[in-house]
């Protein structure tokens, strides 16, 4: 029948209306602008309205989720310490090539040492592919869940430095606790196999090498 489409579709359109006002006069207030009242209109058997009113209601992301990358330190003695020894291997891996990293010189020799002085990423050719993340042997730097990252300047702002690239090892925990998790586990066992390993040699410490002339007494006999 010629229009039938038509009125089957308002029909949706009124029923979700109709669901709408009468799950709000059922649950209140609690149905909007708090995080139990967004994963309640994320269900698949929820009633009526199921967008959220952004920005003052978001939607929660999976841990899984990766937006730009971001540089973990850990807090020793009260200094932020990166865990990065400007290796460069996410430098090399990033398809985009958005990675620019200058290692840290010593001052008095010159030696190049295990941490960047430097550390850019253009989060605007970045395609939030997580190789870097993926690649870095030291678990230095990982995917960011921070989507609003919009400014008025798409030039210098969108150029991501170390300062602002820094989050602490404990807000990485908190967005992915899995992962974390998991990770530090297996710090803890390779230190235990590294401590395992020394245990033999530090056993031999106690033992004096002959001195020269016992040496030669024992091959003359
Ligand atoms: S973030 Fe990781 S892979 Fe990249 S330079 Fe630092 S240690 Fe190397
Ligand atoms: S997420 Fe992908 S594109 Fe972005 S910096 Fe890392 S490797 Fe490069």
């Amino acid at each position: 029948m010629k229009g039938f489409g038509i009125i089957k579709g308002l029909g949706v359109t009124l029923k979700h209306i109709y669901d709408t006002y009468a799950e709000d006069i059922k649950a209140g207030r609690k149905r909007y602008y708090n995080e139990a009242g967004v994963r309640q209109r994320m269900t698949h058997d929820t009633k009526g309205i199921f967008t959220v009113n952004y920005p003052e209601e978001r939607l929660p992301v999976a841990e899984n989720f990766r937006y730009v990358p971001f540089l973990v330190y850990e807090e020793v003695e009260g200094e932020k310490v990166p865990r990065c020894t400007a290796c460069g291997i996410c430098s090399k891996v990033c398809p985009s090539q958005c990675i620019w990293i200058t290692r840290a010189e010593d001052p008095e020799t010159g030696k190049p040492l295990k941490t960047p002085a430097e550390f850019a990423i253009d989060i605007d050719l970045c395609m939030n592919c997580g190789y870097c993340a993926e690649y870095c042997p030291f678990d230095a730097i990982k995917m960011d869940h921070d989507y609003e990252l919009a400014t008025y300047e798409r030039m210098e702002s969108n150029v991501h430095h170390k300062d602002r690239l820094l989050k602490s090892a404990s807000y990485y925990a908190g967005i992915r606790p899995t992962y974390y998790a998991l990770e530090q586990q297996a710090k803890a066992e390779a230190e235990a196999k590294k401590a395992a390993r020394r245990k033999p040699r530090e056993g031999q410490e106690g033992r004096e090498r002959p001195d020269r002339k016992e040496r030669l007494d024992k091959t003359e006999e």
